[in-house]
Order: C-alpha cells, then sequence, then structure tokens
C-alpha cells in the first residue's frame, strides 16, 4: 500500500513538474521568426526583420506589436542598421509622420530628437548651409513665409529674419579678410585700419582711393587682368572713415528720408566700406548694370578675391540693393566659394566662420 501512494506521488509529482517545465519553456521554443508572426506579421516581413534589424532589437520590435510603419522603416532605401534604434525611438514621438521624413531627420546625425518630423525639417537638414543652432528660427520662419527651403536657411543664417538694424554686434577685427560690417555688425566710431595704401593712376578715379594692403594688391591684379580683356576699371570710392559716412547718410537722409536711405545707404558704423576692403568701381548708378565692365566683373572677379557684395535678388539678405559696381575683398578661397554657390558674405560668414 506504502508502495502505491510513493508510484501515484512519484508519477503525480513528473506530471506537474512536466506542465510547469512545458509552460514556462514554450515561448523559447519559438523561432524569432515565430514570434513575429504570432504577433502578425507575414513571413516575408517576419524574415524582412531578421535580415535588416540587429538581433539585439528583436525585442524591441516584440515589445511594439505589430506595426507596418516598421516594415516600411526597413524598406526605404535610406534605412541604416545602425540607426534602427533611433528611428524607432523618433517613430513612437512622431506617430503620424511621412516615414521618409523620419529617416531622414534621424539620418541627418544632427540632435532633433525634440522636433516634431516635419516635411520643413526633413528638407531643411538636407541643404548645404543647415546650421543646427538655427533650427527654431528655420522653423519659425519657414512656418510663416511661404519661400523655398534655401531662402528660409539663407535668410536665418544671415539674421534677416529679425529684421535689419534690430540686434547689433560688434564686428570681429580679428576675421582679417572675412570681417562683416552689414546691418547687424558694425565698426566702432574710431575705426581705421593701420595697412590702408593709396590706388593711384590708372587703378583711381576718385577722391576715397584707399585699401588695405592686400586687398589694394588684388585690386591692381584684377584691374591688369581685366585689361588684357580690354576691358577698363578703376577705383571710385574704397576706404571711408566713420565721419565721412555721418555726413553722407545725413545728406541722403535730408534728400530721400530714412526709410528709402536705409535701402541705398549704410548707417555710420555699418558701412563696409569703413573696412578698407572694399571698392566701388566705374560708374556707381543703375546704368552700370548691364555693361561690359560690369559683366566681367560678375564673372571674373572672384578670381582675384572679391564678391558681388549686394547681388540681385538678395536684398532680402543683404539688407541693400543691387549695387553692380560695390565689390568686396574676401580672398579668393572665400570668393570662390560665395560665387559658385551662389550665396552673400552674410551667409558664407554664418557657415564658415562663425558656426561652432
Ligand atoms: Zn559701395
Amino acid at each position: 500500500m506504502k508502495k502505491k501512494i510513493v508510484i501515484i506521488f512519484c508519477i503525480l509529482f513528473l506530471l506537474i513538474f512536466s506542465f510547469f517545465f512545458f509552460y514556462f519553456n514554450k515561448d523559447e521554443d519559438l523561432s524569432y521568426e515565430d514570434k513575429f508572426v504570432n504577433e502578425g506579421y507575414s513571413s516575408d516581413e517576419a524574415n524582412l526583420i531578421l535580415d535588416k534589424v540587429s538581433k539585439n532589437d528583436y525585442d524591441l520590435i516584440l515589445e511594439i506589436g505589430y506595426d507596418k510603419s516598421l516594415i516600411n522603416i526597413l524598406n526605404s532605401n535610406e534605412f541604416d542598421e545602425n540607426k534602427f534604434d533611433d528611428y524607432i525611438k523618433y517613430y513612437m514621438k512622431n506617430k503620424d509622420s511621412n516615414i521618409n521624413d523620419i529617416i531622414t531627420i534621424i539620418n541627418s546625425g544632427y540632435d532633433l530628437t525634440n522636433y516634431p518630423a516635419s516635411s520643413l525639417l526633413a528638407s531643411l537638414v538636407k541643404e548645404k548651409y543647415y546650421i543646427n543652432e538655427n533650427v527654431s528660427r528655420y522653423l519659425d520662419y519657414g512656418n510663416s513665409v511661404d519661400i523655398d527651403t534655401k531662402k528660409i536657411i539663407a535668410m536665418v543664417n544671415s539674421n534677416a529674419d529679425l529684421g535689419f538694424y534690430s540686434n547689433s554686434y560688434d564686428s570681429n577685427l580679428n576675421d582679417g579678410n572675412l570681417i562683416l560690417v552689414n546691418k547687424f555688425y558694425h565698426l566702432k566710431e574710431d575705426y581705421t585700419p593701420s595697412d590702408l595704401v593709396s590706388l593711384s593712376g590708372n587703378y583711381n578715379k576718385g577722391t576715397n582711393n584707399k585699401m588695405r594692403n592686400e586687398a589694394a594688391l588684388a585690386f591692381m591684379e584684377m584691374v591688369d587682368a581685366a585689361k588684357l580683356d580690354n576691358i577698363i576699371l578703376y577705383n571710385m570710392s574704397a576706404f571711408r572713415s566713420y565721419d565721412y559716412q555721418v555726413n553722407l547718410y545725413d545728406r541722403y537722409i535730408k534728400r530721400d528720408g530714412k526709410e528709402v536711405a536705409d535701402k541705398y545707404s549704410a548707417r555710420p558704423g555699418y558701412s563696409e566700406h569703413q573696412s578698407g576692403l572694399c571698392s566701388d568701381l566705374n560708374n556707381i548708378s543703375d546704368s552700370f548694370e548691364g555693361t561690359d565692365e560690369a559683366i566681367w566683373l560678375k564673372n571674373n572677379a572672384y578670381k582675384y578675391g572679391f564678391i558681388l557684395r549686394f547681388p540681385k535678388g538678395k536684398e532680402d539678405i543683404t539688407g541693400y540693393k543691387y549695387e553692380p559696381w560695390h565689390y568686396r575683398y574676401v580672398g579668393v578661397s572665400a570668393a570662390k566659394i560665395i560665387y559658385e554657390d551662389n550665396i552673400t558674405l552674410e551667409e558664407y560668414y554664418a557657415y564658415y566662420v562663425e558656426k561652432k
């Protein structure tokens, strides 16, 4: 009798043990493929996951459960295996957004996790001159005006979204040939470059004939090169002191009023002419546009380190109307980029000089 009880007890124990053993190990026996299928993925989708996602992330997918968007992420041409975690995290926050936008934003490598995914943000990060610090301003500005992404970036990088003369910073004298003087950056009243030299002879026909040494040498080289193409160039107005600009600006205000004067003349301290790095050539009037000299300058000045400083179509970035006669020395390498990328000094400065 006692023996029987022991045997029954043993059988019972084995049964209970087997039940628990199989119950708890049931899941372990399933392959991940089966587990994904159990969540609702098709067998093809499950294999896609196995193929494209690293093992460490399988459980993350099981946690999320079936979500067609995960498959769309994996199917994207831009999919990067190493960024899977980031896609998922960002996707969970931005479920209503376009998957491709999410992927573009994450692939940019910028820290944008706190910004909602949008097609505007996705197109901004693809731009060459995108600066991540400015992202809030790009989005604010881009959502308030109907302009293309490139222009949004140009406007914000140049501070033009803030309004001209709305903020005032000292120009950085350590920037050398790239010093920025515009409707935000200004020179002090007593600033005069220490290395001004005079342009004379065929190089000059104006009273303000001084330029900084390096710029003057480049200017003469440019004039000589133009002459070989039968183009005669000369300076009309180069360095102008703060006091000179005071008189000039006051005269313009009396004639046209402040609002109009601000469109073509700089306020004292805000004139690039005080930098000694620019020259008004030949004919300081709109009639200079389209002349052989103006066309030659537009196409060739950059080879000598000069840029057309206030181009047509960039008035809202520079704050000045088109001035076909005003050329600014920045050095050859900067001039080449500005010319080839069709940007302004403001945009160049924000991206290549100021960006940390
Ligand atoms: Zn000028």
